[in-house]
């Protein structure tokens, strides 16, 4: 039977799309390496946790996955440098909201929205099957698995920063390397996180502690070279904490014990065309890689998600969902979001991590003024809080 989309890749934006294009009745098809584990390290805490914007968490809710989830709600965000005498400090009060976003553990958020797309029978899940061939032709698309052929009106690449669909497809990009890797790890902090996500810009690159739903448990991303990586990585504990804790400038207290400690690469990318050809859309991190140093990679990818389904909410069901001209406006209007948010990572990091003295003065300046900037400080937490006017419809 011809499924009405085809989604390759159940990370958090293939199974959301998933989720939401079954639960309006729609005929899917998902298609996974493995099924995602709850996965919990020595501390109790997942290794990896994700920051979740206010707009990503009405769309979970939405769902129906976001009330069961363990996450922790964040209020502030202060942001300061290692050469710096400038510090800004977001506040959720100053945007009329109770929170700026909470941080809730990866694998708890997939297996929840696993767990729900179980309950829903329209969406046939494969699990486990290599895909041998991509085929996209005018009137289907076709994924050869080992022993099935799976025949949809629509592709859907949700399959991360190595999409084998993007590749399938010839889909050109342009891949900004970042010279970065990220160390992830959950710390115990003796002064506790008081529900603040702490960001430091060192030269060598930024460093958040975000918290958990454990008033004394924060969770650690810390962006490096791949050498100095290597090297906390597989240092010891002890050592760890203390280098740690002195990166902090002591703000948090005592770094008390740390977990086991990861290793990302960090990639930047963005895809030519989100609808590349007729039949076929790239989403989350298989249509752009955003450098961690916000937390906005699920939340982007989960505007992806939104934008679809109302998209998809014109079709109607059993109809034509990759029709000629059904996506281009979607397309057009999130590469254009991709490309503004890379952008003001691209500022971002060039401009904390430039040494010269002038540079210095100059950000110190432009920090202090932006702090007190009122107005534009409220849009830039607006957008970063995905409600603003450029998070699309
Ligand atoms: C250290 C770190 C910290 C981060 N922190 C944040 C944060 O705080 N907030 C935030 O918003 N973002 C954060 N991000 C980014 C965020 O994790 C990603 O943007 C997000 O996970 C992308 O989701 P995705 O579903 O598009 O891709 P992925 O999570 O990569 O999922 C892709 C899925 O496709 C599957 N797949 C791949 N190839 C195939 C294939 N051939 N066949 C079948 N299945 C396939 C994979 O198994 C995987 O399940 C962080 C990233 C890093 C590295």
């Amino acid at each position: 039977m011809t499924a009405e989309a085809i989604i390759v890749g159940g990370g958090l934006v293939g199974a959301l799309t998933a989720l939401l294009l079954g639960q309006q009745g729609r005929r899917v098809a998902l298609v996974e390496r493995s099924r995602p584990n709850r996965e919990v390290g020595e501390l109790g805490v997942d290794l990896r946790n994700v920051a979740i914007s206010p707009a990503s968490a009405a769309l979970l809710d939405q769902a129906g996955v976001w009330e069961a989830l363990r996450s922790a709600a964040y209020t502030e965000m202060r942001v300061w440098e290692e050469r710096g005498t400038g510090e800004v400090a977001f506040t959720a009060a100053s945007v009329g909201r109770e929170e700026l976003g909470w941080i809730c553990e990866n694998s708890q958020l997939l297996e929840a929205l696993w767990a729900a797309l179980d309950a829903i029978r329209n969406v046939s899940v494969h699990v486990g099957d290599e895909i041998q061939d991509v085929a996209v032709g005018p009137a289907e698309a076709r994924l050869a698995l080992p022993g099935e052929t799976l025949v949809g009106r629509l592709l859907i690449g949700a399959d991360g920063g190595r999409s084998l669909v993007r590749s399938a497809l010839n889909v050109g990009l342009a891949d900004t390397p970042t010279g970065h890797c990220a160390l992830a790890t959950v710390v115990r902090i003796g002064n506790g996180h008081a529900g603040i996500a702490w960001q430091r810009f060192l030269l060598e690159g930024p460093l958040a502690v975000l918290p958990s739903s454990d008033p004394h448990l924060a969770s650690v991303v810390w962006s490096q070279s791949p050498e100095a990586a290597g090297r906390r990585r597989d240092m010891d504990a002890q050592a760890f904490c203390a280098e740690l804790e002195a990166s902090l400038e002591h703000r948090l207290g005592r770094v008390e014990v740390v977990d086991r400690r990861v290793v990302f690469p960090i990639s930047q990318l963005l895809v030519e065309n989100f609808n590349p050809v007729p039949r076929a859309l790239l989403i989350g991190d298989a249509a752009r890689v955003i450098h961690p140093l916000a937390g906005l990679g699920a939340n982007v990818g989960f505007e992806d998600v939104r934008a679809l389904v109302k998209t998809a909410q014109g079709v109607p069901v059993d109809g034509d969902l990759g029709a000629q001209g059904t996506w281009s406006g979607f397309a057009r209007r999130r590469r254009a979001r991709a490309q503004f948010m890379l952008g003001l990572m691209t500022v971002f990091r060039r401009t904390y991590a430039a040494k010269s003295p002038l540079s210095h003065l100059l950000r110190n300046t432009g920090v202090s003024l932006f702090d007190r900037s009122g107005w534009v400080k409220q849009q830039f937490i607006r957008e970063a809080l995905g409600v603003g006017q450029a998070a699309g419809p």
